[in-house]
């Protein structure tokens, strides 16, 4: 799990994660999400950029599509 932004080497803070709904759990009576990736968000002021990775490749800027 990434630590640091690449951008600014602030502390990075796990926010979510997403991913797609693969089928509907009747049981739980929710979705059920395969998890694609995680989105987290720098905790340095003076830069605040988000972050997101997809299965296991490496950081990229913004907020997945
Ligand atoms: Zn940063």
């Amino acid at each position: 799990m990434p630590e640091t932004c690449p951008a600014c080497g602030g502390e990075l803070k796990w926010v979510d994660y997403f991913g797609r709904w693969t089928k509907w759990n009747q049981f739980f009576n929710e979705p059920v999400i395969e998890h694609e990736g995680d989105i987290f968000e720098c905790q340095n002021q003076e830069c605040l950029l988000c972050w997101h990775t997809l299965g296991d490749s490496e950081l990229k800027q913004g907020y997945p599509c």
